[in-house]
């Protein structure tokens, strides 16, 4: 089998599987509790929350741990917006296309009075500092746009934008569930003032993720209860799972460099063999990518038998979104980049791993290419372009 779908969830490593089983089993102190055998799971916690901050740039005051990128993604849009209502400010800036965590929490808001504003793409899956700044007003309270998207990869100019909200006084918040532990992070140097991001996205386990917040600004609670996580998430804390996600951070930051290097090779010969498929077109900026992401549309195709016949031989890949997929919808973020309906419909994301072989990538190319062919064949749909009842979008 090949894995082509890490930006839909990771595999754990030994290393951050290690590292949890303790916590699992012998070490099940509650970090609450006055004793020494809750207090070690305490320091355990307060040592995980360390390096995780480490990793970031960030202060371990400023690091808060959730159950992963929907809740951070949720608890940060809330906190921006309950900031700004106490100024009288209630204007949001995002981008169309965001992850649904932060579209829907935006949906939400909407409800309650505030207005959002939803930034175009351009063609290429990129937002500019300029866009942003254009679109500030005296009443906006939070600007939120996603680091790297998770179906097209294309990464966007954070610390530019994240420069833009500071000259402006506006909070920034970044969901960067794609781009932890993939890409350099420092929320300092970024100008980031809150980022998400999910343990299970870095070969972590599931269920764990982080708010960073920057020191100053009071969270709003999406979870009341106990003190834990000074008051601004209750529950008892996953300490097995924190564990595992701080190894796996941690492993996967000093790995940066050398991961990124081989999975862009490995993603631009992919991108080469499948750009000669006749009326296929690369969705999304060619360099300004997730060294792991390549996402292709096909004319005349429908995702879904793709991905079922790349099933029939072993690879595992994605049309849009996990969250998408069984709707018959095609991907916002295809449709934000311009793609239209009949094109988005016929999308293959194929997001590469880290230990991904040459090999492994030639068998990929042949064995789309054969799909889209045998998928083609049968299409009345590719029959009608073929005999000119309907015309091509894409060139040969
Ligand atoms: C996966 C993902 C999320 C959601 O994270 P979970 O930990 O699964 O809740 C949010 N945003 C982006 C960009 C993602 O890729």
């Amino acid at each position: 089998m090949i894995y082509a779908d890490n930006a839909a969830t990771t595999g754990m490593t030994p290393h951050a599987v290690d590292a949890m089983v303790p916590f699992l089993a012998e070490q099940y102190g509650n970090p609450s509790s006055l004793y020494s055998f809750g207090q070690e799971s305490k320091e355990a916690l307060e040592d995980a929350r360390a390096r995780i901050a480490a990793c970031l740039g960030a202060d371990p005051r400023e690091i808060t741990f959730t159950s992963g990128g929907s809740e951070a993604d949720n608890q940060a849009i809330v906190t921006g917006a309950a900031i700004g209502a106490r100024k009288g400010k209630k204007h949001i800036i995002s981008t169309a296309f965001e992850h649904h965590a932060v579209l829907h929490t935006l949906k939400a808001l909407e409800k309650e009075g505030y207005e959002v504003t939803l930034l175009d793409v351009h063609k290429n899956g990129v937002v500019t500092p300029e866009q942003v700044a254009e679109a500030i007003r005296e009443d906006t309270c939070l600007v939120t746009i996603m680091y790297a998207n998770n179906e097209i990869g294309t990464i966007q100019p954070i610390k530019e934008i994240g420069a833009v909200c500071r000259e402006k006084g506006v909070l920034f918040h970044t969901d960067a569930v794609q781009a932890a532990g993939h890409v350099h992070i420092d929320v300092k140097d970024q100008n980031i003032d809150m980022l998400s991001l999910s343990a299970h996205k870095f070969h972590g386990p599931r269920g764990i993720g982080v708010l960073y917040a920057k020191r100053g600004i009071m969270l709003r609670n999406l979870i009341y209860g106990g003190a834990q996580e000074r008051g601004k998430r209750a529950g008892t804390e996953n300490v097995a799972a924190i564990m595992g996600m701080a190894a796996a951070l941690e492993e996967s930051c000093s790995n940066i460099d050398v991961n990124a290097k081989h999975m862009t090779a490995m993603r631009d010969r992919l991108i080469e063999g499948l750009d000669k498929i006749p009326y296929a077109e690369l969705n999304g900026d060619r360099e300004r990518r997730l060294p792991g992401n390549v996402n292709f549309c096909f004319e005349g195709i429908e995702g879904e038998s793709l991905l079922l016949l790349l099933d029939d031989k072993g690879i595992c890949a994605s049309s849009g979104s996990a969250c998408t997929s069984g709707s018959l919808d095609p991907s916002h973020v295809l449709l934000a980049i311009g793609r239209p309906h009949e094109v988005a419909h016929g999308s293959l994301r194929l997001t590469i791993g880290e230990d991904i072989t040459e090999d492994q990538i030639d068998y990929m190319i042949g064995a789309v290419d054969e799909v889209v062919t045998y998928l083609r064949n049968m299409s009345p749909f590719w029959r009608d372009l073929t005999v000119g009842k309907r015309v091509h979008m894409f060139a040969e």
